[in-house]
C-alpha cells in the first residue's frame, strides 16, 4: 500500500477471482466458464466492429437493450446494459443500500457481496443458510427495510430457491429493494422477471459469461422496473458512460440473435451436469443438487484441500474455499462430457490412494 492510498480503503479484502495459472495447459474447472466457445456469427460481429474501434460505443447500449427487452418481454427502459454482472451488482450495492438500508445476504453465497458492501461502506448482516445450504426465506421477511441480495441458483452451493419464495420476499417488503443475481438461472432455474411488472422493488441481475460463452467480453444486464434502472443509469452515467465497449456490445446482439444454441448448450450442460453428480455420488461424494454449471461435493475420506490440491498436481483445477463451514467441499465446473471423463478418472485415481 502506498502512502498515498485513502484511508477509507486501507482496511478492504479485494476479491479473489478463481486462479488463472500459466504454467502448464490446466483442464480448467474453476471459473464456471462455458465449455463451448462463441458462435462464429458471434466473433464476426466483434471483428467488424474492432474496424470502428476509434469510435466511442453507443453509451446507451439502445440496439442491445432492445434485443434483451424483446428477449425477457420487458421494454428496454427496463434493461441496462453492464460490464459483466459484476457491475450491475456494485451499482446495486450504491444505489439501495446506506446506513439506513443495510445489505443483507447468505453467509454462504457469492464472495463478492461483502467487498461491494465494504468498498461502498455499507453495514451488512451475513444470513447463515440451513445445515443443508438451503435458504430460509422467513429469515429475510423477518427483516423489513434491509436490501436483499440472493444469488439464484446459489454459489457455490448450486442450490436453487424456488421462485414462489423470491416473490413471498419481495413481496414481504415492498419499501426495500430486493436484487436476485441470476448468473445461472439458464441452467435449471426459472427466472424472476417475470415477476418484475407486478414489484417496483425487484431487481435481476443477470450475465452473458455462463450460459453464452462470453465470459471474457464482460457482459451482464440487469432488468427492473423503469424508476429502478434509471437509478442504476445515473450511477452507471455518473461512474462510465461507455462502460460496455462495441466489440462486446455486438457479440451480445449478435449472441442473442442465435440464443437457442445458447440455450441447447446450458441444457447440455446441464445433461452432463446431472451425469457427473450421478458418478460422483456412486464414488462416495456428498453432492448438492446444483441446478448450474458446476457441482459442489465433499467426499467423507479426502478433505477438501487434499482433493484440490491433486487435482491440480494432474493438471486439472477446481475452486476450493476456506471458509469453515464449506472448506470440506470442492466446487468443480462443468465442463464437456469428455472433459468431465478426465475429471472423475482422476477423481478415481486420487480415492484409490487418498492419504
Ligand atoms: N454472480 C455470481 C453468483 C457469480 O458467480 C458471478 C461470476 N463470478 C457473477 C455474479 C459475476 O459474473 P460476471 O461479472 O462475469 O457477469
Amino acid at each position: 500500500m502506498s502512502r498515498f492510498f485513502s484511508e477509507k480503503y486501507a482496511a478492504l479484502t479485494p476479491y479473489v477471482p478463481g486462479e488463472q495459472p500459466r504454467d502448464m495447459q490446466y483442464l480448467k474447472l474453476n471459473t464456471n466458464e462455458s465449455p463451448y466457445s462463441p458462435l462464429p456469427e458471434v466473433v464476426e460481429a466483434a471483428r467488424e466492429e474492432a474496424a470502428r474501434a476509434h469510435l466511442y460505443s453507443d453509451p446507451t447500449a439502445l440496439a442491445l437493450r432492445q434485443a434483451l427487452a424483446e428477449r425477457y418481454g420487458v421494454t428496454p427502459d427496463m434493461v441496462i446494459a453492464v460490464n459483466g454482472s459484476d457491475e450491475a451488482l456494485n451499482f446495486a450495492f450504491m444505489a439501495f443500500c446506506d446506513r439506513e438500508h443495510p445489505a443483507i445476504f447468505a453467509d454462504i453465497t457469492y464472495g463478492f457481496y461483502p467487498v461491494f458492501a465494504n468498498v461502498n461502506n455499507i453495514p451488512y448482516e451475513e444470513i447463515p443458510l440451513r445445515d443443508d445450504f438451503t435458504l430460509d426465506p422467513e429469515d429475510y421477511v423477518r427483516r423489513p427495510g434491509k436490501t436483499v441480495f440472493i444469488a439464484n441458483p446459489n454459489a457455490p452451493t448450486g442450490l436453487l430457491l424456488p421462485l414462489a419464495d423470491v416473490e413471498r420476499i419481495a413481496a414481504s417488503d415492498p419499501s426495500r429493494v430486493v436484487v436476485i443475481d441470476e448468473a445461472y438461472i439458464d441452467f435449471g432455474g426459472e427466472s424472476a422477471i417475470r415477476l418484475i411488472p407486478e414489484y417496483p422493488n425487484l431487481l435481476v441481475t443477470r450475465t452473458f459469461s455462463k450460459s453464452r460463452s462470453l465470459a471474457g467480453a464482460r457482459l451482464g444486464f440487469a432488468v427492473g422496473q423503469p424508476a429502478l434502472i434509471a437509478d442504476l443509469e445515473t450511477l452507471r452515467n455518473s461512474t462510465n458512460p461507455y462502460n460496455v465497449n462495441r466489440m462486446t456490445l455486438a457479440m451480445g446482439a449478435a449472441s442473442l440473435a442465435h440464443d437457442d444454441v445458447n440455450m441447447q448448450n446450458c441444457m447440455t450442460v446441464a445433461g452432463v451436469r446431472d451425469q457427473a453428480a450421478e458418478e460422483l455420488r456412486a464414488l462416495g461424494f456428498a453432492v448438492t443438487d446444483s441446478k448450474t454449471n458446476f457441482l459442489f461435493a465433499r467426499h467423507p475420506a479426502v478433505d477438501g484441500e487434499t482433493l484440490y490440491k491433486k487435482l491440480r498436481e494432474r493438471g486439472i483445477l477446481v475452486r476450493h474455499f476456506s471458509l469453515p463451514r464449506i472448506a470440506a467441499y470442492n466446487r468443480i465446473t462443468v465442463g464437456t462430457a469428455e472433459q468431465m471423463k478426465t475429471f472423475t478418472a482422476a477423481v478415481r485415481e486420487i480415492l484409490e490412494d487418498p492419504s
